[in-house]
């Protein structure tokens, strides 16, 4: 089974309540396509960068797994910058900057033999090039899900209605699936968010786990597993879409009860990713201890009531 994945592969200023972080290593994409290589391979990104980015990172992706014949190299560019600060509760941040660079003009093309993509994670980006994406591919992927931001909901919401039409799942945080829907009840803002396109909906909640909603009806629900230490949240959404896309890629089940699973497997990734600046986490995970972090969410909810 084939994962394609798009998003950003970027550049990011930090600032949490306990320490900083300059011009470190992260995108959606990056922290996708790291965290599904524990799950399948290849991971096929279609992204682009200038010509700043380290080439030590893209050797260490390549190494996971991730093939990169649809990353463009832009020369004399600068790749996208994003900085944020995280509130105290680490659970909320203000965006102090984003500087789109080279996705200012970015026209994605997936290369011709991976047209065929049977999964697809559009990862957060331009509305527009996610569109361009799943137009490009010459079959329906049996999946496709969708993250995207405020950012693009505040800029280009037109757009992200047009692709959202096209997607199976969608996945956005509580704040943002409150903008999308205009309610404030998570229910039934899933319900109005079925009505634009996704069966299924899934809305993340950061320190407080993450909801499944199917058809606006079925739910589901994982928490997150509490940890003594967070040192920096940022790509935890994204390394959680790509646990959650991983595990479906490799299982090639997209039934209710296999991403119930999913969700599972995306909040252990994303458990792992918040204990360390940038990427660092996500490196070196063995499949022992992604077993052994399910057994802990597994222990976490377990009740016997007999
Ligand atoms: P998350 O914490 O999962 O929301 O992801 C944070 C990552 O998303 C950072 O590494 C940023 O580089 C990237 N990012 C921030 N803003 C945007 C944006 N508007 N579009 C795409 N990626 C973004």
């Amino acid at each position: 089974m084939s994962l394609l994945a798009v998003g950003t592969v970027a550049f990011d200023d930090i600032e949490t309540p306990t320490g900083r972080a300059e011009k470190v290593v992260g995108g959606a994409c990056t922290y996708i396509s790291l965290a599904a290589s524990y799950f399948v391979k290849p991971i096929r990104i279609v992204s682009v960068v200038g010509d700043d980015f380290p080439a030590d990172m893209l050797h260490y992706m390549e190494h996971r797994g991730v093939e990169l014949d649809g990353l463009q190299i832009k020369k004399g560019e600068k790749s996208f910058f994003w900085a944020g600060r995280y509130h105290s509760n680490f659970n909320s941040r203000d965006t102090l900057d984003t500087q789109l660079n080279v996705l200012a003009d970015f026209n994605p093309v997936v290369p011709e033999h991976w047209r065929d993509a049977e999964y697809l994670m559009l990862g957060n980006l331009t509305p527009q090039v996610q569109l361009s994406v799943l137009e490009q591919l010459t079959k329906r992927p049996k999946l496709v899900a969708l993250d995207t931001m405020n950012f693009w909901m505040d800029i280009a919401m037109e757009d992200l209605k047009k692709v959202l039409a096209k997607v199976d799942v969608l996945t956005v945080n509580d704040e943002e699936a409150r903008q999308l829907s205009g309610e404030h009840s998570l229910l039934l803002a899933a319900k109005a968010i079925y009505k634009m396109g996704p069966k299924y909906v899934v809305i993340k909640k950061g320190e407080h786990g993450a909801l499944l909603f199917h058809r606006g009806e079925d739910m589901f629900f994982a928490p997150a597993l509490p940890l003594a230490e967070v040192i920096d949240p940022t790509g935890a959404g994204d390394t959680f879409a790509g646990g959650f896309m991983g595990w479906i890629t490799k299982t090639d089940d997209t039934s209710f009860e296999n991403m119930k699973r999913a969700i599972v497997y995306g909040s252990a990734m994303a458990s792992f990713c918040v204990e360390a600046f940038s990427i660092e986490r996500l490196k070196g995970l063995t499949p022992a201890m992604i077993s052994h972090r399910m057994q802990q969410f597994a222990e976490l909810v377990r009740v016997d009531f007999n």
